[in-house]
């Protein structure tokens, strides 16, 4: 089935390591682009089944729960929204209540992501968010006070100034507090993040590249121990609870984007919408489609691509049914070069099926080269 990715680009201020698409809160554009993206919701649905609806950012929790409930219906209008849909709302601690978590989960929200990218306060200065680890705490009980049956939590490891032993007290705070689902990223410092100015300013510096490994390790290695599995390079779980919209960009699916900058890929083809705020309103209002750059993909393209993102799962692809589909036998073309890192204990192949090692998972890029 075909999964809904909604984009909400506002956020109370602007944390100097991100390279979203997002701006600060503005309560009149806010409206205007609500009533915009409805409007793109209807003009894009045919009544097609859909089983996941995803509202990411930017901070999507700042909209108003009427306003989620607005757009939810609209999805329902337009398509045919399955009665078990998982309907994920991305969080900002700072924005939670109970009475805020209640409305949302009125509204149709059925699982919350919360971005609370570490634990100790230190840290969540120094990459200037709004909110405490004691908030973030108290955010995720609001969840479950509210009734949430699923939960996830974001951290962020290989932070400026973090120690092995720092972010080895955020993953245990993170297990205490006891999502049903956990991301973990690598920070990543493109090249202009004013986060880069502040590191230089105040002298402070990344970990070494063998600690990050370790932050890596360690963490899966205490989640592990805490009943969670891993079935992503940064997603464990605990009983079922995988993210079923994510797992459609992993698993050669088909999703629509829309809101500003969102991308879609459907029928062969991928496009993505106008990424400006006030330009993606103005399109929509006027009748204009917000999508530009839309491309057919070549059967090749799309089969690099389904091989690409089946690696980062646990379970890894199944490279016999991926050829059929796209009329291409893997092993003869790719085999070569992966049986280097078969060899070199990174890569396993079982049968017709290749899956990266949780080692091999550190050096993924390396190996995913092979299909680019
Ligand atoms: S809250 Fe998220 S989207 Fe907004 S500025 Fe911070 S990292 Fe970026």
């Amino acid at each position: 089935m075909l999964g809904l990715y909604l984009h909400v680009p506002f956020c109370s201020s602007i944390c100097n390591y991100c390279n979203f698409n997002r701006g600060l809160f503005d309560a009149g554009l806010k409206a205007r682009y609500v009533a915009a993206l409805e409007r793109e919701i209807l003009q894009a649905g045919r009544g097609e089944a859909v089983d996941t609806v995803y509202f990411g950012g930017g901070t999507p929790s700042l909209l108003e729960p009427s306003e989620i409930g607005r757009l939810i219906h609209s999805c329902r209008q337009a398509f045919r929204v399955d009665a078990g849909a998982e309907i994920t709302l991305e969080t900002n601690p700072e924005t939670s209540s109970v009475q805020r978590m209640d409305g949302f989960r009125e509204a149709g929200v059925n699982r919350v992501s919360f971005g609370v990218q570490s634990f100790r306060n230190d840290e969540l200065k120094r990459l200037g968010r709004l909110h405490s680890a004691d908030r973030a705490v108290a955010a995720a009980g609001e969840a479950r006070t509210a009734g949430f049956g699923n939960i996830s939590l974001d951290l962020m490891m290989w932070l400026p100034g973090q120690s092995v032993s720092d972010w080895a007290e955020s993953v245990d705070r993170l297990i205490e507090t006891g999502p049903d689902h956990v991301s973990l990223y690598l920070l990543e410092l493109y090249p202009n993040a004013p986060l880069k100015e502040d590191m230089a300013r105040a002298g402070w510096s990344l970990a070494p590249d063998e600690d990050a490994a370790e932050m890596y390790l360690s963490g899966l290695a205490a989640l592990d121990a805490a009943g969670y599995q891993q079935y992503e390079i940064s997603n464990v779980c605990r009983d079922g609870h995988e993210s079923r919209h994510n797992l459609k960009y992993w698993t050669d699916g088909e999703w629509l984007g829309l809101g500003c900058g969102a991308h879609s890929t459907r029928g062969g083809k991928r496009w993505k919408n106008v990424s400006g705020t006030g330009e993606y309103v103005d399109r929509v209002v006027n009748g204009r489609p917000a999508a530009e750059d839309v491309r057919s993909m070549s059967a090749h393209e799309r089969l690099e691509d389904a091989l690409f993102t089946g690696l980062r799962l646990t379970d890894g692809l199944d490279i016999e049914t991926a050829g059929e589909r796209y009329g291409i036998d893997v092993w003869a073309r790719y085999g070569d070069d992966l049986q280097a890192f078969v060899e070199a204990g990174v890569l396993r192949r079982d049968g017709t099926r290749i899956r990266l090692t949780r080692e091999g998972m550190l050096v993924a890029n390396e190996v995913m080269q092979v299909f680019v």
